[in-house]
């Protein structure tokens, strides 16, 4: 590939709506561009990341087994109807009609289409086990899409879809699956781990999230480095011993309240069931004077589990709960926290609030925070100094880093991750919903035991790049880079001998499968050092007239400080 024939377009600035470093530096790279909330054009740089993605997943997926097909982007609601997810799912489904009227939504994740596919086609035993998969435009309404490809609303996703005739081989092609995802990661060449994770009602434990380490993740995640073990907080959380324990040195302390937690009194205040209570609220209290003004007001932060939309929440029963509690108005709010109008969600509308603790809110002290569960709350959470951004909800909670491992063989240290893969075992659940049967070997007709695969595939990358990066840019692992090799000719235009040997090693590589650009555009060398150092090609070879009367050329890895020279003769060798 030439870069005058190729599409480039490197900003200096990042726009101000791009919070975490993978989407600056995505949006800097020219790899993709906003067009509305969570919705991106994959540009030219940015998609051959993304297809060097597909490539490997598909590799593996296609070695353990699984077939590909593409199922529709838009389907008919009826389907979502017989799983009652077309009611049950919230507005994260995307719900259109068509010009009769009639419902469709848009695949926020596709176990409808798939099982209805499956009890149409696969009607014997024999014919199992099988493993759909697509690798397709997925579109979810999320509440906070954010941080560019991260958590985008329309994404590329990688689906699979496991059937098999009984809860053993389900489980077999479940263990398949967890195995192929730990080539997929390998062959990625990022550092992540691979952790339990809750497998809601269905029970046991297949259900594991693949997560990228990285600090700005938004998931928390639990491991013992002298053992196996590894789970998300959430599923660490169910395991941990209940009721009050000392704080080992973490930066928060916590002292869970005996007899009912604030959220079940709040729950109570409110009048809605325990179950349903807020997500998060933020609150105030009046600190009184003795005479009975308001000396202070200090804000609280409850978070609690379940969803809720705030119209539900009866401001006036509130007083009750502490003298002077009442909503903090977000003015107050944007006050104390010193964050951004809008940042929190408008307080007290009929907008649900999500309550995020950045950076600025560090400096809060005593917080309360409440899990949906009695005796589950903390009082006098403090945050810790150098809190990575964002830090979440997750850090409040039962287990702290120095807690004994589960398994016993040790202690357990708590990191951040972004979820890229989650595989689940789902039994019956579907298939059962919709009456999914095949003919087993004694004739009779028998649910398929199902099990369900997913990996972010644009999700991914800004994974790579959260993980990999320094303050020129981006340095991509070989293996999603978008291009591994780049040749930098200085003074092309000049340089008969320059060019010549430029477009040599460019053919060379290309006849050796290397995937290389040649920088033809007649930058200078100080604009495209740069641009290449931020769109994070690995490996540059840099071809310049006093080299090549010595014979040498220079090469210098992304992550090098400084140039190698390397005998002509022996860069192919070096790049092959
Ligand atoms: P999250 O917890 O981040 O919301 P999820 O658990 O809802 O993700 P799954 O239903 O498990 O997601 O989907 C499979 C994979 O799809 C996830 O592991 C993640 O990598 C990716 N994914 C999910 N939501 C998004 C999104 N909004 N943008 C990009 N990728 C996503
Ligand atoms: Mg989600
Ligand atoms: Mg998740
Ligand atoms: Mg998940």
């Amino acid at each position: 590939m030439k870069a005058s024939q190729f599409f480039i377009s490197t900003l200096k600035e990042a726009p101000a709506d791009a919070e975490v470093v993978s989407h600056r530096l995505m949006m800097r790279a020219g790899m993709i561009k906003k067009f509305g909330a969570g919705i991106y054009t994959y540009m030219p740089m940015g998609l051959r990341v993304i297809q060097k993605v597909e490539r490997i997943i598909r590799e593996e997926m296609n070695a353990a087994g699984a077939v590909e097909l593409t199922m529709p982007v838009i389907q008919p609601a009826e389907l979502w109807q017989e799983t009652g997810r077309f009611d049950k799912m919230g507005p994260e489904l995307l719900r259109i009609k068509d010009r009769h009227e009639r419902d469709f939504v848009v695949q926020p994740t596709s176990e409808e289409v798939v099982t209805d596919i499956a009890r149409q086609e696969l009607r014997s035993y024999k014919q199992l086990p099988k493993n759909f998969y697509q690798i397709q435009t997925k579109f979810r309404d999320e509440r906070r899409p954010r941080f560019g490809l991260m958590r985008g609303r329309e994404f590329i996703m990688k689906d699979a879809y496991s059937f098999d005739r009984d809860r053993e081989s389900a489980q077999l092609s479940y263990q398949t699956m967890a195995q192929a995802y730990r080539r997929i990661f390998d062959r990625f060449g990022l550092r992540y781990r691979a952790v339990a994770a809750d497998s809601g009602a269905i029970g046991g434990d297949l259900s594991e999230e693949f997560q990228v380490i990285a600090a700005t993740g938004e998931d928390a995640i639990v491991y013992c480095p002298t053992s196996d073990y590894a789970a998300n907080i959430e599923k660490a959380e169910a395991l941990a011993p209940q009721g009050p324990r000392p704080a080992p040195g973490q930066p928060m302390t916590k002292t869970p309240t005996p007899g009912k937690s604030t959220c079940a009194q709040v729950a109570e205040l409110l009048g809605v069931p325990l179950a349903t209570t807020v997500k998060s609220i933020v609150l105030a209290t009046d600190v009184l004077d003795e005479q009975g003004a308001v000396a202070q007001t200090r804000i609280w932060l409850l978070l609690l589990r379940g969803d809720h939309d705030m119209n539900e929440v009866k401001v006036g029963k509130l007083p009750g709960l502490a003298q002077g509690f009442r909503f903090a108005t977000e003015a107050e709010i944007v006050e104390h926290f010193g964050c951004k109008p809008g940042y929190l969600g408008p307080v007290g509308t009929r907008k649900p609030v999500t309550v995020v603790a950045d950076r600025e809110v560090a400096v809060m002290a005593d917080w309360i925070c409440g899990a949906n569960e009695a005796d589950f709350h903390l009082t006098g959470v403090n945050w810790g100094r150098d809190l990575p951004e964002p830090a979440l909800v997750a850090d409040l909670r039962n287990v702290v880093a120095g807690d004994p491992s589960p398994d016993g063989k040790g202690v357990l240290a708590i990191e951040r991750g972004i979820e890229v893969g989650h595989v689940f075992y789902l039994g019956t659940k579907y298939s059962r919903a919709m009456n999914a049967t095949f003919l087993d070997e004694d004739g009779k007709p028998k649910l398929f035991e199902m099990g369900c695969y997913g990996i972010g595939v644009t999700r991914l990358p800004a994974a790579a790049i959260e993980q990999n990066h320094d303050e020129r840019g981006i340095i991509w692992p070989d293996a999603i880079a978008p291009f591994t090799v780049v040749i930098c000719p200085i003074g092309m235009d000049r340089s008969e001998a320059v060019a010549q040997a430029a477009e040599q090693l460019h053919r060379d590589l290309l006849a050796l499968g290397v995937d290389v650009i040649l920088d033809d555009r007649g930058e200078r060398p100080g604009a495209m050092f740069a641009d290449w150092e931020l769109i994070g090609v690995p490996h540059r070879i840099t071809i310049g007239d006093k080299g090549l009367k010595e014979g040498v050329v220079e090469y210098q890895h992304r992550r090098d400080s400084a140039a190698t020279r390397v005998a002509v003769g022996e860069v192919l060798a070096l790049l092959k």
